[in-house]
């Protein structure tokens, strides 16, 4: 039964090409495991995970239940100067997952709320021990950190920062992305090239002066812009020259972390542990808005040393930092990822996911397909004289034909819940080749 349409107008919506949407919407409904129920009654196999984010797929009763058990008892405590169990229990929890030393956790409610606090605290630290002069961030080219000021400036994608470009954040600079399809077209995991990009970072250390830099910040691996993998020893790089300079490196995991690369953290998986780590998204499968920081120990200890016993450390918080509904939601989450193995059933289906991907080389217009982990893109040749215009007909060919995947500019990405079956995937990249198959 097709669901009777709303009135569409007050919403403006975000990231969204709201004219042409509201001229042809698309609305969905409901969702259970693997699949969306559209507003037509279609079902919509889910090969995004929605935004990167519900890796235990949808409608799991646990967390369900954990929530509403959560709202009946307690719906609403202050996290400033009180607290509540279950904030605390979340925390440690994630703590257990964390590369080991980043074991210290604040709260927020987005992967953007994230990165700022964790930009906040490496200022913060800095103060602390006395290095205040250390205010500048580098991060790198085709970076997405989220839509807050901080984010936006050390993020590196021109069109989320063209209409602000006069009030960024000032004293940042970029590193070079590491994507380069001449040299890299059709990498299976890691690219061989490249890990001399890392060196890029010296340079801006040289002239910027090291003791004037705050933090580095990266994307382990770059989802947003499509799937951008580290070349081999790149991280590794980027991790010694942090720690020669005494500069904090923090690793925006909101889509890494949680099993998308086959382990708890990207961190892990590459065996580089940084000493902030943001997250937000699978911390509770996308069921409650939530985002946290790990912080090292060293980092947290310092902040906490300064000043005299009775003074707040940190001059930094939001009203539904650790919310209970989200806190709830986190540890039913947690318990479902280590009951049902799902970091390590992500690692096991890679190969599959991997070579299915990959099957598509040679389909129409491809011209290159990067993957890792549970996560893949194909980058499209553009149709002249119309950028992006492929690869959204593409998406809509696929969701036409029942499977949900992402575009962005003319690549399509892909990231499904991580239980995901080996049939599934073979029927989610028919569907996209059948889709390329369409396009002119
Ligand atoms: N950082 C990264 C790496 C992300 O992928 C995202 C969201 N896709 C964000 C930050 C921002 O998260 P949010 O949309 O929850 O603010």
């Amino acid at each position: 039964m097709p669901a009777e349409l709303p009135d569409l107008q007050s919403l403006w919506m975000p990231f969204t090409a709201n004219r042409q949407f509201k001229a042809a919407p698309r609305l969905l409904v409901s969702a259970k495991g693997m699949y969306y129920t559209d507003a037509d009654g279609h079902r919509v196999l889910d090969g995004t995970a929605g935004l990167w984010c519900c890796n235990a797929g949808h409608g799991r009763e646990e967390i369900i239940e954990a929530v509403h058990a959560q709202m009946r008892a307690l719906d609403y405590a202050p996290p400033f100067q009180m607290g509540h169990p279950l904030a605390f229990e979340a925390a440690g929890r994630l703590a257990a997952l964390m590369p080991p030393g980043l074991d210290r956790i604040f709260f927020t409610n987005s992967g953007s709320e994230s990165v700022d606090t964790a930009l906040k605290i490496a200022l913060a630290y800095h103060r602390a021990r006395g290095e205040g002069q250390r205010t500048r961030f580098i991060g790198r080219e085709r970076g997405y950190h989220g839509v807050g000021f901080g984010g936006m400036s050390v993020g590196g994608i021109g069109a989320n920062r063209k209409a602000y470009a006069g009030n960024l954040m000032p004293g940042v600079d970029h590193l070079p992305a590491t994507l380069n399809i001449a040299q890299a077209a059709f990498t299976r995991g890691q690219p061989a090239w490249g890990a001399h990009l890392a060196d890029d970072l010296e340079r801006l250390l040289a002239l910027h002066d090291p003791s004037t830099v705050a933090g580095v910040i990266v994307e382990p691996m770059a989802g947003s812009a499509g799937v951008i993998v580290p070349p081999v020893g790149y991280l590794e790089r980027l991790r010694e020259l942090c720690t020669r300079h005494g500069i904090p490196l923090i690793f925006d995991e909101v889509i890494t972390a949680f099993g998308r690369l086959g382990a708890a953290t990207a961190a892990q998986r590459f065996g580089v542990t940084p000493d902030l780590l943001t997250m937000a998204k699978g911390v509770n499968n996308a069921t409650v808005p939530m985002g946290a920081v790990a912080v090292s120990r060293e980092i947290h200890d310092t902040i906490m040393a300064a000043g005299p016993g009775n003074a707040i450390e940190l001059f930094h918080g939001y009203t539904y930092s650790g919310h209970p509904a989200a806190a709830a939601a986190a540890v039913a989450t947690l318990d479902l990822y280590e009951k049902e193995g799902l970091f390590a059933r992500a690692a096991s289906l890679e190969p599959a996911f991997e070579s299915a991907v990959h099957g598509l080389r040679g389909a129409p217009h491809v011209k290159d397909i990067r993957n890792i982990g549970m996560a893949a893109a194909i980058e499209l040749e553009p149709r002249a004289g119309q950028p992006g215009a492929r690869a959204y007909e593409a998406f809509l060919a696929c969701l036409k034909a029942g499977v949900l995947v992402r575009f962005t500019g003319d690549i399509l990405a892909f990231s499904p819940p991580l239980i995901i079956d080996e049939e599934q995937i073979g029927v989610l990249f028919s569907v996209v080749k059948t889709a390329l198959d369409s396009v002119r």
